[in-house]
């Protein structure tokens, strides 16, 4: 069964799929909660004759299914968490289908069906004998959090990988090329003592005080920081009522930068100046270290495959009313956005794509080698083996992740480019499963650019099950 036939058995199972990823739209479920969601692709796999591991790094809705056996081994990644509050029905205006329930505004309903798509596919490559080796899909939890393939990796899950693959939901058909930021996340507690805040102050300490002067201390640290370096927080308990000094307070931070030293680096001066302000405030400081990813470090030849893919496989045909839709949801995106989506690419690519309001065919990388504004726990997995992912469009030009909008675009004419996206994983793992070269140069090329990983996570902390509740 050759790379053509194996695209098209992905083709074949399109109102499958498409069913699958409406499913998990249907029921946004958020990070390390979403049971169903994982239950349901599981499914998927086991009945299509995959072994699949649950509970892998400790998380219910971490899995591994495998197809094949022996060397090479080669996976492709997956995500099916939502976001907090971004309930949207399709609609070209803002719509919760319930009022402060999650939604898909990454649109990993998409990023996860199109890569149990493509491994349907392969499986039949490699149950024909055309394909040697293993084929894995890892079902990974908790990418909003950073917190999935961490924990994963810390277990060990991608160690014994050739290469791995993913992609992402996006505005835009492109190789991914640019790096992302490593990053640190950390709650810090304050305890005081509650008194009356008219009556009796001076018998109170307030914990609340003490997340501000951290907070105010950060903003002096700022200025001692790598230029790309960001730190951002928000504060999850600020005390009940002004007139009760708050016993209790805590506040969760963001640390990120391009490399993971700068992140630890920055982190620890945090940790201090977190004792500084109890210390001034007479309180007490826990800390819990909730997860921390490496930045993402593409790999030049599996990335090289997928760039070769993204132009072979037929772009998406978008119908009459995708295009409508997209308008509708364009207009009512801040000219900005559109702008600055516009602006990273090449003169070519932007005199093409200008005018759109969607836009099928894969332009070039933007920011190649450059470090970008986000971090994603892909980036743990390519300081352990040679990983590549491209974005592929799902929703309007211009349209940032993480907005009501993408919510709506991921469930509705997004699935067709879930359906490319399969298509573009599957033919490159084919293209890395069938020539052994390959691997082996992109081995050589990983070897080359170090490969020193070290969980950040220490061994004995918990995946952190009560985020949503910090
Ligand atoms: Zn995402």
């Amino acid at each position: 069964m050759g790379k053509q036939a194996t695209i098209d058995r992905v083709e074949e199972r399109r109102a499958e799929l498409e069913t699958l990823a409406g499913e998990l739209w249907e029921n946004p479920e958020l990070g390390l909660q979403e049971e169903e969601s994982a239950e349901r692709i599981v499914h998927t796999l086991e009945d299509r004759g995959f072994r699949v591991e649950t509970g892998v790094g400790g998380m219910p809705t971490a899995f591994v299914g495998e197809i094949g056996t022996g060397s090479p081994c080669v996976g492709i990644l997956g995500e099916y968490d939502a976001l907090p509050g971004l309930s949207q029905e399709v609609s070209a205006v803002r719509e919760p289908v319930e009022n402060g329930r999650p939604g898909h505004g990454c649109g990993h309903n998409l990023l996860g069906t199109a890569g149990v798509g493509a491994v349907l596919a392969l499986a039949e490559a490699i149950e024909a004998g055309t394909l040697e080796g293993t084929l894995r899909f890892y079902g990974c939890p908790a990418e909003e959090q950073l917190v999935g393939k961490v924990y994963m990796a810390r277990d060990g899950a991608f160690d014994d990988l050739d290469a791995a693959l993913t992609w992402h939901p996006s505005d835009l058909t492109r190789p991914t090329r640019d790096r992302s930021l490593a990053l640190d996340s950390i709650v810090y507690r304050f305890e005081g003592e509650s008194a009356h805040a008219a009556a009796s102050p001076e018998a109170g300490r307030s914990a609340l005080d003490a997340v501000q002067l951290l907070n105010t201390g950060v903003e002096y640290l700022r200025e001692h920081v790598p230029e790309a370096a960001r730190v951002h927080y928000s504060i999850q308990d600020g005390g009940d009522a002004p007139n009760v000094v708050p016993p209790s307070a805590s506040v969760w931070y963001y640390v990120r930068s391009p490399e993971r030293s700068q992140v630890e680096a920055i982190s620890d001066w945090l940790d201090d100046i977190a004792e500084g302000a109890a210390i001034m405030t007479q309180t007490e400081v826990s800390r819990q270290y909730l997860t921390g990813c490496y930045d993402y470090r593409p790999n030049g030849t599996i990335t090289d495959v997928i760039t070769k893919n993204l132009h072979e496989v037929e772009p998406v045909a978008f119908a009459e009313e995708d295009r409508s839709f997209a308008e509708a949801l364009q207009a009512s995106l801040d000219p900005g956005e559109i702008d600055s989506s516009l602006e990273k690419l090449t003169d070519e690519d932007r005199a093409a794509v200008d005018g759109h309001a969607v836009y099928a065919n894969p332009v070039e990388a933007t920011n190649a080698g450059e470090a970008g504004g986000g971090s994603t726990d892909v980036g743990d997995v390519s300081w352990i083996t040679p990983t590549g992912q491209f974005r592929a469009t799902t929703y309007p030009v211009g349209t940032p992740g993480h907005t009501w909008q993408a919510v709506a675009a991921n469930g509705s004419f997004g699935v067709k480019g879930m359906v490319f996206a399969a298509k573009v994983l599957a033919a490159s793992a084919y293209d890395l499963l069938a020539d052994p070269q390959l691997l082996g140069e992109a081995a050589a090329e990983f070897a080359r650019t170090g490969n020193d990983y070290e969980c950040s996570v220490p061994g004995g902390i918990e995946p952190p099950f009560d985020v949503w509740e910090q």
